[in-house]
């Protein structure tokens, strides 16, 4: 009765186990879960009232498939702002998060015979959306001496002539690793003269530690063009249940085929939304996100320290996100039965690495109060080194 294409497709992993964990707390388990990929503060308060003023002031009709003008405007601004990038409001779009960015830009950019390269580990969501589009994956592995990311020599070796995308995520989610502006200009100078599209995925853009981030679209013009800049706000204010995303591109055919295809399916977010959304971009909620960024900060740090001090289990120390992807190697390699018994046997809830393409790790989300991450990771500890 279901499609193919339906029936081909896996559930998400990190939603399925952060919803396992949440029932067996409610039926009064002893859980801590570490798997959410959300952070634990509320939507910053300046936003929230803009929210609540849409409502108030009767915002709660259709809007433009895109978004309200203004909307786009403060995108395009804060786009200018912060990454130095010339987006016209028509060369955007704000979907229902910036998943629904990634499922329309796969489903018009892609199809049946095209690769996509996908540097691993990758989000889990990647390659699921590729294969409903009908392209498919190519990946390039990386590993943790190399701070897990993708060299323009491993790039080199993996496009054919059937390349269509290469999708780079800058922090990455699940190891954190943020390209540097040299890193990104060696795989700027692989892709020049070919027609590939470059998907690059900055939503933990605001959670860096260390380092400047620096937005892949704004190396060359040459990458600016090739680019589709995606990104939303539910990391960087917390504002994961209102559904934001948007997507950014020069390339008009691209965002004509995506406005065709959101009024044809989901229309315009949330009006409400939209409003809020202004409020987390304007810069009226900069004290927040570097609230939020100082207390990740410290977290990460505590995390980092906490996992290096067993002899069973290492991390490297990651530049952006919230996610710690932890080096199981000396206790098994078998990730999921690992994650599986570590539920079962301790009460601790990770994702294992397979999920992302990558056996031997975890992914440990440290968007937890300090408490928790202490407690957390003294079960875990317990648990590998029985
Ligand atoms: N990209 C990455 C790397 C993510 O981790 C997530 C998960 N939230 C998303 C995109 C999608 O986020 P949202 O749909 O909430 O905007
Ligand atoms: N992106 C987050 C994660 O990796 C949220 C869950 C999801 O959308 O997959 O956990």
């Amino acid at each position: 009765m279901l499609s193919k294409r339906i029936q081909s497709l896996s559930p998400s992993l990190t939603i399925a186990i952060s919803t396992l964990a949440q029932e067996l707390k409610a039926e009064g388990k002893d859980v801590i879960s570490f798997s959410a990929g959300e952070p634990d503060f509320n939507t910053p308060q300046v936003i929230k009232d803009a929210g609540i003023a849409a409502i108030t002031a009767g915002f709660t009709k259709y809007t433009a498939v895109p978004g309200i003008i203004e909307l786009r405007e403060t995108i395009a601004a804060k786009l200018k702002r912060d990454n130095a990038l010339e987006y016209s409001p028509a060369n955007i779009i704000t979907s229902n998060g910036a998943k629904q960015s990634l499922f329309n830009l796969f489903q018009v950019a892609l199809e049946e015979g095209d690769e996509v390269i996908i540097p691993a580990p990758y989000w889990v969501t990647y390659p699921e959306l590729v294969k409903y589009s009908g392209a498919t994956s190519i990946f390039i592995e990386t590993e943790d001496i190399d701070n897990f990311k993708i060299t323009a020599e491993k790039l080199k070796s993996a496009i054919t002539p059937k390349t269509k995308m290469l999708i780079l995520t800058t922090p990455s989610n699940p190891t954190g690793s943020l390209y540097s502006k040299e890193e990104l200009s060696k795989l700027g100078e692989v892709l020049k003269g070919t027609d590939i599209l470059v998907a690059s995925d900055e939503m933990y853009e605001k959670l860096v530690y260390d380092a400047a981030f620096t937005a892949p679209a704004s190396i060359s013009d040459d990458m600016f063009q090739r680019t589709i800049t995606i990104n939303g706000l539910s990391k960087a204010v917390a504002m994961t249940g209102w559904r934001f995303g948007y997507l950014a591109t020069p390339n008009k055919e691209l965002i004509s085929a995506m406005n065709k295809l959101q009024s044809q399916s989901t229309s315009n977010i949330c009006s409400i939304t939209q409003h809020a959304a202004i409020a987390g971009l304007d810069g009226s909620a900069d004290a927040d996100i570097e609230m939020m960024r100082q207390a990740f900060k410290k977290r990460r740090d505590l995390a980092v320290e906490l996992f290096n001090e067993s002899d069973k289990l290492s991390v490297n120390k990651p530049d952006g996100a919230f996610y710690l992807f932890v080096n199981i190697k000396k206790v098994s390699n078998d990730s999921m039965q690992f994650a599986k018994d570590l539920l079962s046997e301790k009460g601790v809830a990770v994702v294992p690495g397979l999920g992302f393409g990558t056996e031997g790790y975890f992914r440990f989300s440290f968007a937890s109060d300090e408490e928790t991450i202490r407690e957390g990771i003294k079960r875990i500890r317990d648990f590998c080194e029985k």
